[in-house]
C-alpha cells in the first residue's frame, strides 16, 4: 500500500467530507489488512483522533461498540461476555494471535467484507444494527446486501438488550488458521437464528431454518434434525483450497446439531463451542 498523504482528521464531518472528495481517498483503522494490498492512495484517513468511534458503551436498551474498538478490547469486555452466552468475544479470541487482535478493528473487519470473517457470523446471529455517518442505521444484513458498497464511515455496531442464548463455532485446521466454516445460533424471545459464514462467501442466515425452529414448540431429534436438513437445503455452500463443499455440508449438520443440542441443555452462561 502506498499513501501519498496522511491526514488525521478530529470530527466525523471532516473525515466524511475527506473520503468523498476523491475516489481513491481510503480510511484507515488498524490498517492490517490494507497495508496488504498494493493499492495507492492519495489522502489515507486515519481515524484515531475521532474518540466517539472508541470504545463499548452500555446505554439503558443498547450496547455501543465504536467502529475503532479493537478485537482486544471486546475479547476482554465483561458485558459482552454475558451477552448472548459470550458468542462474540468468543469468535473474537479465535482470530490470530493477540498481537493482532490488539491492533485490528471491529470496523475495519465489518467493512472489509471477509468471506472468512469470524465477526460477520455472530453479528447476523445476534440482533444487530450498523450506525453509518451518512447513511443512518442499517441492519447487518442489508448491509451484506449492499453492492457496490457506498463510501461511508462506520460509526458503531449496536447490539440490542435482550435476553438471549447463544452457541458459536469456529471450525479449522491449525489454531491461527482462517474459518473452514463459521456457524452461530441464537435463541431469545424472538425465536432462533441461526448464521453460516466463510461457506466460503460472506455469512448469510439461514432464514427458513430460523423460521421452522422458532416454531416449534419443543425441540427434539425430529426437530433439530430437519432444521438441519432445510439449513443445508438453502445456505449456498461452495469449494475453495481451504475445504470442499462436500466436507461443508457435512460440517455444517454436525454443528448444527451439537448447536441446537446445547442450546436446548445447558445453562444459558455457556456458549462455548463443543
Ligand atoms: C494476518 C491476518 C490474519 C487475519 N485472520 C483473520 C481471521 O482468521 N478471521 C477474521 O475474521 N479476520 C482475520 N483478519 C482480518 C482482521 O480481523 C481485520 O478484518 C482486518 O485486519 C481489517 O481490520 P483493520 O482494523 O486492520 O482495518 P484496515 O485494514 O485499516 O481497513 C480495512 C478496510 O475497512 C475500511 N474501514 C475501516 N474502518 C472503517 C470505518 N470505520 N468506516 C468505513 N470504512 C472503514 C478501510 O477503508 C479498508 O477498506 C486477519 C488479518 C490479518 C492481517
Amino acid at each position: 500500500m502506498n499513501i501519498d498523504n496522511l491526514v488525521k482528521p478530529t470530527s466525523l464531518t471532516e473525515a466524511y467530507k475527506l473520503l468523498t472528495a476523491d475516489q481513491s481517498n481510503t480510511v484507515i483503522a488498524g490498517g492490517a489488512w490494507l497495508k496488504m494490498s498494493k493499492r495507492t492512495i492519495k489522502n489515507g484517513i486515519d481515524l484515531t483522533a475521532i474518540n466517539s468511534l472508541k470504545g463499548i458503551k452500555e446505554e439503558a436498551d443498547v450496547i455501543r461498540i465504536g467502529s475503532m474498538t479493537t478485537l482486544s478490547e471486546i475479547e476482554r469486555d465483561e458485558t459482552l461476555k454475558q451477552y448472548y452466552s459470550g458468542i462474540l468475544p468468543q469468535a473474537i479470541a479465535q482470530i490470530m494471535g493477540v498481537g493482532l487482535r490488539n491492533l485490528v478493528t471491529i470496523g475495519g473487519n465489518i467493512m472489509s467484507k471477509h468471506g472468512f470473517s469470524d465477526i460477520a457470523t455472530p453479528l447476523l446471529a445476534l440482533p444487530c444494527t450498523l450506525e453509518f455517518h451518512h447513511q443512518g442505521i442499517l441492519s447487518f444484513a442489508e448491509f451484506i446486501e449492499q453492492k457496490p458498497l457506498k463510501k461511508d464511515i462506520l460509526k458503531a455496531i449496536i447490539l440490542e438488550k435482550q435476553d438471549g442464548r447463544g452457541y458459536f463455532k469456529k471450525v479449522k485446521k491449525t489454531a491461527l488458521d482462517f474459518a473452514i466454516l463459521n456457524l452461530a445460533l441464537t435463541k431469545d424471545e424472538n425465536g432462533f437464528a441461526l448464521a453460516i459464514g466463510s461457506r466460503p462467501s460472506i455469512a448469510m442466515n439461514a432464514k427458513e431454518a430460523e423460521t421452522y425452529l422458532s416454531q416449534q414448540p419443543i425441540l427434539n431429534d425430529t426437530v433439530i434434525k430437519k432444521a438441519a436438513t432445510m439449513a443445508l437445503k438453502h445456505v449456498k455452500l461452495g469449494d475453495n483450497p481451504r475445504a470442499s463443499k462436500a466436507y461443508r455440508s457435512a460440517l455444517l449438520e454436525t454443528y448444527m446439531l451439537r448447536g441446537l443440542h446445547h442450546l436446548n441443555q445447558t445453562n444459558p452462561q455457556e456458549g462455548a463451542s463443543k
